[in-house]
């Protein structure tokens, strides 16, 4: 097994070192990680008390990534989902297409997409009573 090695400033020693990342096991069942000094072999308690050298401009970088992953499945794949579809037909046990008669995910994709109507308008007159 390989391992990998990342640059930190340990927060025990504070010396300029890497992190070895160890697999913890639990006789054979990998229970997670460990995460250590490899100056001092200061044991951090998880990867995110990790005092990773670069952590800053990764974090930038991620929350850039996350941001434009979130934009896409907005405005392209999410407003296919069956979810909003006027086919999609819920009920306490399950999910179907009322179109192709069967059993469907809120997530799925569907080329025979039709989006539903926005129903806000007549809901609200229904309870005013109108
Ligand atoms: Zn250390």
């Amino acid at each position: 097994m390989s391992k990998i090695t990342v640059e930190i400033i340990c927060s025990a020693c504070g010396a300029d070192t890497f992190v070895r990342r160890e697999p913890e096991y639990d006789g054979f069942v990998k229970k997670g990680e460990k995460f250590i000094c490899a100056s001092c072999g200061h044991r951090f308690p998880s990867e995110a008390d990790v005092p990773y050298k670069q952590k800053k401009t990764m974090s930038i970088f991620s929350e850039a990534d996350k941001f434009k992953k979130v934009e896409i499945f907005k405005s392209d794949e999410q407003g296919r989902n069956c979810r909003y579809c006027k086919h999609y037909v819920v009920n306490p046990f399950t999910q179907r297409c009322g179109l192709h008669n069967r059993l469907v995910q809120a997530t799925d994709l569907c080329d025979k997409f039709e989006k539903a109507e926005e129903k806000k308008k007549e809901e609200i007159d229904k309870e005013e009573g109108l």
